[in-house]
């Protein structure tokens, strides 16, 4: 399989913010159960994934207003980092 999404929806699923570090930091985000991701490429700041599944998402994991989807939707992710991607992304994986 070339480059590109892989239609896993994972993208759809959670909403990105970045926290700060500190052990109170990542204390805070694991009282709300949110996945950690950290990350080098901003000094001093981690990511936590929230969960939240948009409501146009399908159960097959595609989007049902594919055309009119949100600006930000259709530039995700090449305009994104990859540190705003969730983990599961495969967009740069070739297989
Ligand atoms: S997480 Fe990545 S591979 Fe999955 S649907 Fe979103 S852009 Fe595509
Ligand atoms: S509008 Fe479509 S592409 Fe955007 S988050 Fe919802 S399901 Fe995903």
């Amino acid at each position: 399989m070339a480059k590109g999404c892989k239609k896993c929806g994972a993208c759809c699923k959670y909403i990105a913010i970045v926290i700060g570090k500190f052990p109170d930091d990542i204390k805070w985000a694991a009282a709300h159960n949110l996945r950690i991701i950290h990350h080098n490429e901003w000094e001093g700041s981690a990511v936590a994934f929230v969960p939240c599944r948009c409501q146009y998402l399908s159960d097959e994991n595609l989007c049902t207003i594919y055309d009119e989807r949100p600006l930000t939707c259709k530039l995700f992710p090449e305009a994104n980092k990859r540190w705003l991607r969730p983990p599961e992304c495969k967009y740069d994986e070739g297989v």
